[in-house]
């Protein structure tokens, strides 16, 4: 028999949960949209494949230009944050390292759901002045975590 690998090996559904309220929580203070991609498979390139995901999410759609996805490949404990051009404008090179290292440190620890939330309300924190709430903001992009197999 064959054991399958899924995401239930690392996050419950009440933590995948939890995280989603951190982005829920995270879009109140910016119009920035946040995406957490969770990938289960160990991927070679982690930014390669961060850029691949973000297409596929369809996050360049965005009025503002300002999606960012939080990218983890949970199995080889690697992080990279891709955003779109409005962010990449007003940010540095190398501006979410920082994020990615409290994240990774959770992650030593076995605490993959308080990093994931950790990351996602420093990111908040990070886009709130460089992209206040607008009075129509909409949510543009799902606040779902998304899954990778
Ligand atoms: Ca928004
Ligand atoms: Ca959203």
């Amino acid at each position: 028999m064959s054991e399958r690998i899924g995401i239930e090996q690392w996050l419950t559904a009440e933590e995948l949960h939890r995280v989603r309220q951190a982005i829920e929580r995270a879009e109140q203070r910016t119009s920035a949209e946040i995406r957490v991609h969770l990938d289960i498979t160990i991927v070679e390139d982690v930014l390669d494949h961060a850029a691949l995901v973000f297409d596929r999410l369809g996050m360049d759609r965005t009025k503002q230009r300002n999606g960012v996805l939080l990218y983890v490949s949970i199995p080889a404990r690697r992080a990279g944050v891709i955003c779109d051009v409005g962010v990449n404008a007003k940010v540095p090179k190398g501006y979410w390292k920082s994020i990615l290292r409290t994240l990774l440190n959770h992650f030593r620890q076995g605490g993959y759901a308080q990093g994931l939330c950790a990351a996602v309300e420093r990111l908040g924190e990070e886009l709130a002045p460089l992209f206040p709430p607008a009075d129509d903001d909409d949510d543009e992009l799902s606040n779902q975590v998304s899954i990778g197999t």
